[in-house]
Formats: C-alpha cells, structure tokens, sequence
C-alpha cells in the first residue's frame, strides 16, 4: 500500500437486498481491521439487525484486497470485501455472503465446488426520467465510438485490472442495452465479482455522462435485463455434470440437479427476481422464461442446456435463464445450488424437455405436459416463498423472516399506485 500511495482502503459487504455497502479506513488501520475487524452499527443497514442487538464487526477478507482503477495517481483507494460478524466472532445471520458460504461448505461435504458464468445485460441511458437510451442499437450491432462501444471497453479494462476476466461482450436487442459475459469462477468468488462489476459500470457511467441501469424491466416495449447464469458442479478437476455417454453429454448428477431446480423454481423465485419491476420482464417473449421446462435449443424455457463443445468437458453447464441482474447475488446462488442439489439428494428424475415455445401452448396443454407456471407478481412469489423449507433453510430465519417482510411492503406500496396505464385506458370510458 505504501509503495502504490494507498490513502484509502474500503471495506465493501453486501445487505440482504444485495446493495453494496462500504466504509473507508486509513492503510494504518488495515492490520487492526483484519485482525479484529471494524464494527459497525447493523440496525442502519438493511436487513442487518434488530436494534437491540445491532452491533456488528465487518472483517475484510484480505485475498480480495484490489485497488480501484478509476481512482487515480495522488487519490489511490483499495477495496476488500467483507465477513460480517457479530462482536462474539460468530458469523452474521444476516450476511449474504455468509448464506452463500454456508450453501458451498454444504456442496464440499458432497464433494462439490459450484461454478458459475453469468451473461449481465444492463441499460445505457442519456436521461433517467423519463428514460432514454444512448443509442438505437440491436442485438450484436456494431454501434459507433461513444455510443456504448468505448464504454464495454473501459469497463472489461477496469475489470481486468481488478482481476476479473471477461469472456465475451456485445450490444444486446433493446436500444442502448449491453450485455457483459464474466469467465466462469466458483460462485462465491462470482458473486464477489458481480457486486464489483455494478460499481465499476455505475463509475464509467458517471465518468462518461451517462447512465447506467440493472433494472429489470425499464420500456415496456424492449426486452429487459436478465442475468442468465451458467451451472456446472465440479469433483476435484472433474466437471460433474460431464458425461460422454449421455446424448445430451449430460451426468446423472446433472440431470437430477436440474430437475432440483426445476421442480423448487417457482418458490425461490421472490429472491431469483426480487422488485415488483422483475415480473414486468417475465411476461413470456423477449427470451426471458415464464415457465419451468428446459430445453436445448429451446430460448422460452427457464433451463437451457448450451451445445456442448467438443472436447472441452470443463464447459459442460446448464443456464438457469430467470434471474434478472438487479439480484442479490449472494442469496440466489445459494438458492439455486441448494435447489439442484434437493435435486441430486433426492434423484429427481428429470421431466421431458420440450422444444415447443411454451408460452404459446394454452394453460391446458401445459398443464397435461406437467409444465409449472413461475409466479406472475411479486405477490405469488412472496406466497410461494413463505412455504417453502428449502428458501427458509438456505436463508436462515433472519434473512428468511427479514426479506418477506421487505416485499410485503414494496408490494403493498405498488398496489397502492394508480397507473398511468389505467389513466390512458379508463379516464375517458368510465
Ligand atoms: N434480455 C433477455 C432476458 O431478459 C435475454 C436475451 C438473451 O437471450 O440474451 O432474459
Ligand atoms: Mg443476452
Ligand atoms: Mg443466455
């Protein structure tokens, strides 16, 4: 730190609603910090504590230690990310990146390691009320310079610099929309990187004029911003859902994981797609999914298998095509990992794939193939939710109890507002 004159290092952790939170020290206060931690008052954080007992201690976990690119020379920051824990040393209830590491420690006892590649698609806007996107572009376009082009740029080259590899990056089929491809890593190490990816766009973004936006529904009229995220399950070196065998190159283990996944979907739903906007974006079309099927080629079904590439058995995977990239990141990962391992527990067997366009099918149809909706509101997803031992279990009660009740309100508030969409369509006839 002394040599690259390091005047700040931040401390970054997570809420249960996945901002990121941070507080600066001084480098002299880094030694201490890692020792003992910094405390930190919980009850102003969202979802940390009940005010009684709201002490809280963030300990940074030195091997994320990174400085921040967009600060530069004479302003120089660092950044670590954060343990929370409670002034007895024990882990934090209510921190997201604590359930996640409780979810993975669960999979190493099966002999697991959960690796994950999500495919982040975000909005570029010249004005936020009303929105208005930067550019007229299209799926893959080439747009001109300052039209979002040089904005991937400098955000993989920040990324990068920060150790994050990014595999693959295009325009994406709504005006002024992107999309962003990190190379697969263990999913708490994603997770991780995915908090770090937001503010390094949010800071390009500023730094350019522009805005940026993960909200996941913003037009009508386009496509919104999902987050498909890529699968597999690793044994050591061995991918474990490899199998050359199976016609899909597709193991046991990976059939029975997305069966997990498929069959427990619509209950961890409210945290796969948290805002009242998320459902907005699963109305069936726009390659975002309504339904739990899978399928291979199949773009409307929650659960694609991508062509395998020869050869390349690392790169065998599911893509669960729900999550929208205003998550929190940390809590739906291990929802899904503990989903798809309910699966392999309990050697779901795995429902027929359907190459159909399933939102085209009528309810009837899709009912006699044994398709599942996923909830149409927050409203079914919060009920749905409120049933379920496996969201209860991988949340722990606190976040559980903490979570449900946040979307109570953010739900009742929506249902207080008067649209204007019901202006438009009823003022005058009624
Ligand atoms: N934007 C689409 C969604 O909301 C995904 C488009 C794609 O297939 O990449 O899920
Ligand atoms: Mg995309
Ligand atoms: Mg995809």
């Amino acid at each position: 730190m002394e040599e690259r004159g390091i005047r700040f290092v931040r401390l970054w952790f997570t809420d249960v609603l996945g901002s990121l939170k941070s507080v600066a020290i001084a480098p002299a206060e880094v030694e201490g910090a890692i020792g003992e931690g910094v405390g930190f008052d919980g009850s102003a954080i969202e979802g940390f504590a009940r005010v009684f007992e709201s002490d809280m201690v963030a300990h940074p976990d030195p091997s994320t230690y990174q400085v921040l690119p967009w600060r530069q020379a004479g302003r120089s920051t660092a950044r670590m990310l954060c343990d929370i824990k409670l002034p007895d040393g024990s882990p934090s209830y209510a921190d997201p990146r604590y359930v996640l590491k409780r979810a993975m420690r669960r999979a190493a006892d099966m002999g697991f390691t959960f690796y994950i590649h999500p495919e982040i698609e975000f909005f570029l806007l010249r004005s936020l009320q009303p929105p208005v996107p930067l550019d007229d572009g299209g799926y893959f376009d080439h747009t001109t310079l300052g039209d979002g082009t040089d904005f991937r740029r400098d955000v993989i080259t920040m990324l990068e610099q920060m150790g994050i590899s990014v595999e693959f990056s295009h325009h994406e089929a709504a005006p002024g929309q992107h999309e962003i491809d990190l190379r697969y890593a263990d999913a708490l190490t994603m997770a991780d990187n995915i908090m770090t990816f937001r503010v390094v766009v949010r800071e390009v973004a500023v730094s350019q004029g522009v805005h940026a936006t993960f909200m996941p529904k913003p037009f009508s009229q386009h496509p919104g911003s999902g987050m498909h995220t890529h699968m597999s399950l690793f044994e050591g070196d061995t991918n474990a859902f490899y199998d050359a065998s199976d016609e899909y190159n597709l193991s046991k283990t990976a059939k029975h994981f997305i069966a997990g996944l498929l069959r427990h979907a619509p209950e961890i739903t409210a945290v796969t797609n948290q805002w009242v906007n998320s459902y907005k974006r699963l109305v069936g079309g726009g390659e975002a999914p309504s339904f739990a099927c899978w399928g291979r080629a199949n773009r409307s079904a929650l659960i694609r298998v991508p062509q395998f590439t020869p050869g390349k058995t690392s790169s065998a995977r599911i893509e669960y095509r729900a999550v929208d990239s205003a998550v929190n990141p940390y809590l739906a990962f291990a929802l899904l990992l503990n989903a798809g391992l309910k699966g392999v527990e309990g050697e779901y067997p795995l429902p027929e794939e359907t190459e159909d366009e399933v939102w085209r099918l009528s309810d009837r149809e899709r009912q006699t193939i044994g398709i599942r909706e996923l909830p149409r509101n927050l409203d079914n997803a919060i009920r749905l939710m409120e049933e379920s031992e496996l969201v209860a279990g991988t949340l722990g009660e606190h976040v559980y109890e903490y979570f449900l009740r946040n979307k109570r309100e953010e739900f009742d508030a929506y249902r207080k507002q008067v649209t204007p969409w019901e202006l438009e369509r009823h003022i005058k006839v009624m």
